[in-house]
């Protein structure tokens, strides 16, 4: 019922020659791909061009990062109607890279939130705990305040476009990846907790996608898992073969 999606979370990397032609070989590889969604988070510089490379085929574009205002005195910034209006879908908020290096709060996040969905962004809103967070304990309560701060004031029909990915901070780019059990045990609590917060049809229907050094070698076994929809890949979306084998997960039953 859900449909799996499988996105790339380019970063910081490949410039605009770069990121043509990975973004032209990955549609070439997923041409006939329709039973999932595959999504692509380039540097803004590159948007435009990517936006064209995939255009025709089943890739999606998205964007890393939004600033919650349509336009104005917001210097370095970007907001949602312009990702709009280059071609994004999708918009990934709440990154720990950003929590952590930028300093981004809940409340922050939020407005972000409500800024894409109100251009028709769907954001995928990215929570998870740290290491020392999991040792103390500490985990639940760490993701059970990312989730209802940053989907505050979210209205259920708003649910709809929403994705959350649970990405412990602690397998992000680190090679360790969270075991299928540790992940599906994670993934369990939040669809518990979006039941809580809205209601059984949003719980159900919403997409989790886990996060955290998903490669080749590990991704069917993830995707395996009952609550696990699809995953967020930084490293490994870099190599077309890689991420191209990731998308091609294979449904294990
Ligand atoms: C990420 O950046 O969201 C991520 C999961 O990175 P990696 O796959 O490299 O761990």
């Amino acid at each position: 019922m859900r449909k799996p999606m499988i996105a790339g979370n380019w970063k910081l990397n490949k410039t605009l020659s770069e990121a043509k032609k990975l973004a032209t070989e990955l549609a070439q590889q997923c041409q006939d791909i329709h039973d999932r969604d595959i999504v692509i988070a380039p540097v803004y510089t590159v948007l435009s061009s990517v936006a064209e490379a995939i255009k025709n085929s089943p890739v999606q574009l998205a964007a890393q990062n939004c600033y919650p205002e349509d336009n104005g005195a917001f210097t370095g910034e970007i907001s949602p109607l312009f990702l709009e209006d280059v071609g994004c879908e999708l918009v990934i908020l709440g990154h720990s890279e950003r929590r952590q290096l930028l300093g981004e709060n809940d409340a922050f996040i939020n407005r972000k939130i409500h800024k894409a969905l109100a251009v028709g962004l769907k954001p995928i809103l990215c929570v998870g705990e740290t290491l020392q967070q999991r040792e103390d304990d500490q985990m639940l309560e760490i993701l059970t305040r990312q989730i209802k701060g940053g989907l505050d004031k979210v209205t259920v029909e708003q649910m709809e476009d929403v994705v959350i990915a649970y990405e412990p901070v602690w397998a992000i780019g680190t090679g360790k990846t969270a075991t299928d059990e540790q992940a599906q045990e994670v993934h369990s609590f939040i669809r518990g907790m979006l039941q809580g917060l809205f209601n059984q049809q949003v719980a159900t229907a919403t997409r989790i996608l886990y996060g955290g050094s998903v490669k080749p070698g590990n991704v069917d076994g993830l995707m395996a898992q009952d609550d696990i929809d699809g995953a967020l890949v930084g490293g490994a979306s870099l190599n077309v073969d890689d991420f191209a084998r990731i998308v091609k997960f294979e449904k294990q039953v």
